[in-house]
C-alpha cells in the first residue's frame, strides 16, 4: 500500500479538480467524486489514471466532464475524515465551524460554476468508495426509478433504499438537482482490484452517456466473482445504529453479502451480544474505527 499512497500524496498535491471541461452546454454531462472518504485512496488512483489518459491521449470530448477529489487533507492525513463525515452533511448549515464544512462549500461552489449554463438535461453522477472489509464490487442507489434504472447498465449488484437509513450523502444532493446518482463500492479498500472496476465503471458512465465516444475495452474486470448475484436488486431491510459512547466490536470474518440467519451472533457491543433479528445477507460490516452504522441486512428486492 505504500506506493499507493505516495501516487495519491502526489495526485491531490497538484489539483483537487482532476477535469472540469464543458464541451458543449446541449449535450449530457458527468460529475464523478472519488475521494469523499479520506481513507478510499484507490478511487482517486482510478479517476486519476482515467483523466491522466483521456489528456494524453487527447481524446475528444462530446458532452461536460466534472471530475474532482472530495476530501484531500482526510486523504493526507489516511483518515475517513478530520472532524465530520463528509458524506452525511449535504443537506446542513454550511456555517458549522469544521474543517469538513469548507469542503462542503468549496464542493458546492464547483458544482454550481459546473451547472452554470448547462441545457442538457441528462446528467449522471458517480461517487468512487471502496469497504472496509473485503467485499465483492456493488453499485448503492436511492430508490429513484430513474437512478435504479440507470444503476442496472453496469449489471453489478445494486443496493436501493441506502436514502432510507443514510442522510446528507452527496448523491442525495445531486439526485435533487437532477442527477442519476450512484455510489459505486469497488472492493476492499486495500485490494488493488478495485482500481480496474472502478476505472471500467467510469469509462462505461462516459461512453454510455456519448460524452467520450471511444469505444472502450471492455476487458476482463473479474465479473466472475460476482456470477453468482449479478443483476440482481437488493434492499436495506435493517440498520445496527452504534452511538459514539458505545463499544461496538463486530464478529471477525464476515463478508459483504454473506448470508445470515435470524438469531446469528454478529457483534458484541457493552458486553451485550448483538444478534440478527432477520434473515438476510450481511451488508456493510463495520471493521474500522470510524462509523456510526455498526452492520446492514439487506434482502432481495424487486426493482
Ligand atoms: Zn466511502
Amino acid at each position: 500500500m505504500i506506493d499507493i499512497w505516495d501516487r495519491v500524496k502526489k495526485i491531490i498535491s497538484k489539483e483537487n479538480v482532476l477535469l472540469n471541461k464543458k464541451s458543449d452546454p446541449n449535450k449530457p454531462s458527468i460529475i464523478i467524486c472519488a475521494g469523499i472518504h479520506g481513507n478510499e485512496p484507490l478511487g482517486v488512483i482510478a479517476l486519476s489514471n482515467v483523466i491522466d489518459k483521456i489528456k494524453r491521449e487527447n481524446i475528444t470530448i462530446s458532452g461536460n466532464i466534472l471530475a474532482f477529489i472530495g476530501n484531500p487533507f482526510a486523504l493526507a492525513e489516511k483518515k475517513r475524515y478530520l472532524e465530520i463525515d463528509l458524506n452525511r452533511i449535504w443537506f446542513e448549515k454550511e456555517s458549522q465551524n469544521f474543517y469538513e464544512f469548507e469542503q462542503l462549500a468549496r464542493i458546492k461552489r464547483l458544482i454550481d460554476d459546473f451547472e452554470r449554463n448547462l441545457i442538457n438535461g441528462n446528467k449522471v453522477f458517480i461517487d468512487l468508495h471502496t469497504t472496509s472489509s473485503k467485499s465483492i464490487p456493488f453499485i448503492i442507489v436511492s430508490k429513484n426509478k430513474f437512478s435504479v434504472d440507470y444503476s442496472k447498465n453496469f449489471r453489478y449488484p445494486v443496493v436501493v433504499n441506502l436514502d432510507n437509513f443514510i442522510h446528507g450523502t452527496l448523491i442525495s444532493f445531486l439526485e435533487e438537482k437532477g442527477y442519476k446518482a450512484l455510489a459505486f463500492e469497488g472492493g476492499f479498500h486495500e485490494d488493488e482490484n478495485v482500481i480496474k472496476h472502478h476505472e471500467y465503471l467510469i469509462w462505461k458512465a462516459m461512453v454510455d452517456s456519448k460524452i467520450i465516444e471511444t469505444e472502450f475495452e471492455m476487458t476482463d474486470v473479474g465479473f466472475e466473482e460476482i456470477k453468482s448475484i449479478r443483476d440482481k436488486i437488493f434492499q436495506i431491510k435493517y440498520r445496527h445504529n452504534i452511538s459514539s459512547q458505545n463499544s461496538f466490536k463486530m464478529n471477525p470474518g464476515y463478508k459483504n453479502f454473506q448470508k445470515i440467519i435470524k438469531g446469528e451472533l454478529l457483534a458484541v457491543e457493552n458486553d451485550n451480544e448483538v444478534l440478527s433479528p432477520i434473515d438476510g445477507k450481511i451488508f456493510l460490516p463495520l471493521y474500522q474505527q470510524n462509523g456510526s452504522e455498526g452492520f446492514f441486512i439487506i434482502q432481495k428486492a424487486d426493482f
